[in-house]
This record gives structure tokens, sequence and C-alpha cells, in this order.
């Protein structure tokens, strides 16, 4: 009898051990480092690869910009695609848009809008939009009128560039709510990152903000995610490593960074998808999907 009793403790244990340890040490990807001196250019041979040309341009284009108050968003970087998201109800369904004057990319609310539906098979599901992309014109006026602690002057905000949003819940302040805290674990699956956590006010240099999410895309905030880096942090590792390999849920990536000082060939591999971005500072990103 007692050795049942422990038996069926033992299991009961290694149970909850499976179902509420293990899942905290799961990686969120699977990250290879290379050393800076390998070239790996070489390693393909030029049949395989295809000339890119990158221009100087490029480094104020695509999602991995980074804007703050040392590096302004330069109006090359909006995107392209900035939409009003009230006039589009298959992108709005499932969360509560604030007014109806919201744009945003519309890259970003496909995405947003899969990781809305993601949280509602949660049961996670008082999603509210409460800004999108600003123009720099409303950046200055929201900046004049609400101040240094709301607002960041024009052309200093990611919302300048359509990339970015403020998320709420319908029931309570972001800093208590279930969303936040969904979003706080979930969120790097979609392609977002929460652009200002609390431990990192002295990277960032800007106060936790639990409602703005920022997209970056695949792999990169799984990798900001696993490795706990924020976009400062993250741009700052692919300048110091120049190449990573990753592996996110099964799915292979191979992310570059290249320094530009003048226009720049590079090689691709042929046949793959790859996008580039530039990192608003000095280099492009690029990223190879294996
Ligand atoms: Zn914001």
């Amino acid at each position: 009898m007692k050795k049942w009793g422990f038996l069926l403790f033992l299991s009961v244990g290694l149970g909850i051990a499976f179902v509420f340890i293990i899942p905290s040490f799961q990686k969120h990807a699977e990250i290879q480092e290379y050393h800076p001196n390998d070239t790996w250019e070489d390693e393909e041979s030029s049949e395989d690869t295809q000339q890119k040309e990158i221009t100087e341009d490029q480094i104020k284009q695509g999602d991995l910009l980074l804007v703050n108050s040392e590096h302004p968003a330069d109006e090359r970087g909006i995107k392209s695609d900035i939409i009003n998201l009230s006039m589009d109800k298959e992108l709005t369904q499932g969360y509560v848009l604030l007014d109806y004057d919201i744009y945003l990319s519309e890259d970003v609310a496909r995405r947003f809008s899969e990781m809305v539906a993601a949280a509602q098979k949660e049961g996670v599901s008082h999603f509210l939009v409460s800004s999108g992309f600003r123009d720099f014109e409303e950046q200055r006026e929201l900046y004049e009128e609400r101040g240094a602690a709301y607002a960041l002057p024009a052309g200093h905000s990611e919302h300048n560039l359509g990339l970015a949003l403020d998320v709420g819940s319908t029931q309570t302040s972001m800093y208590e709510a279930a969303e936040a805290e969904w979003i706080k674990e979930n969120a790097w699956k979609h392609g977002f990152i929460l652009r200002y956590p609390q431990d990192k006010v002295d990277i960032t240099g800007i106060e936790y903000e639990p409602w703005h999410l920022r997209y970056v895309g695949l792999p990169h905030s799984a990798i900001m995610k696993e490795k706990n880096f924020v976009l400062e942090e993250y741009l700052e590792y692919l300048r110091e490593k120049k190449r990573v390999s990753v592996e996110v849920e099964g799915e292979k990536y191979t992310v570059a960074y290249y320094p530009i000082s003048e226009n720049l060939t590079i090689h691709i591999p042929k046949n793959r998808e790859y996008e580039i971005s530039g990192n608003n500072v000095d280099g492009v990103i690029m990223t190879i999907h294996e």
C-alpha cells in the first residue's frame, strides 16, 4: 500500500513537473554563432549565389530600424503599406479600436491580427488598439501637448514608421492586464517585441511601457526573447557576431550583418527567400530563410 502511494505521488509529481516546469526551460530559439572572421560567402560556389546590390538608402529602410533619441526615424523608413484600421473589418476582428483614426502598416496589422487570434484560443481576448502610425506632424503636436514623459519628439518615435502600435486591455490597465502578461510571453512568436521592458530602462532610455509593441519579424523576435535583448542590444550583437544561424519552431534562418559605407554587392544563395533591412545606423541585416 505504501509503495502504491509512493508511486502515485511520484507519477503525479512527475506529471506536474512535466506540465509546469519543463515548458519554462523550453527554448525560444536555437542559436548558432560563428567566429567573426569566418567568411561564409566563400563557402558557397558562385553558381549557387546571386549578386545583390545594396545601396546606402537601404540602411534607412526595413523592419529592423533602430529608432531612439540618438537615431531619428527617416522618412525613407515609413512603411509603404499604411492603412486606416477602421476601414479594414477583416484585419481588425477580435479587438477593439479606440477611435476611427488609427493607421498602421497592413503587414504589421496582419501579424497583429494573427497574434490576437492565437491569444483568443488561450482565453485572452480583451485587446484594444489605441495608437498606430503617426506622421511627423502628429508626433510634433503630441509632444507639444503632452510633453516628454508621454511622447518622443517628432521623428524619434517608432510610431512614425508604422512599425509600432500601442495595445491596451478593455478590462484594466496594462500594468496588470492578462493581455500584457500574454504579450510578454508570446508576442515574439508573431514577430513582435515589447520595445520598452521594465528591466532595460537604462538602455532604451524609456520608462516601462507594457503597451508598446514593435514589429521586427521572425526570427529576430525569437532571438531577442531567447537572449533577453532589446533592439539596441540585438543590433549590437549582430554587429559583433556578423552572422548567426537560428532555428525557431522547426524553421531555419541565417542572419548576417553588413556594415555599409558605400554601395556594396553581397552574394545571396539562389532559390531562397530573403529579406534585407537596414538598422538605421550603419548597415543592413540580411535574413535568409534556409
Ligand atoms: Zn507606443
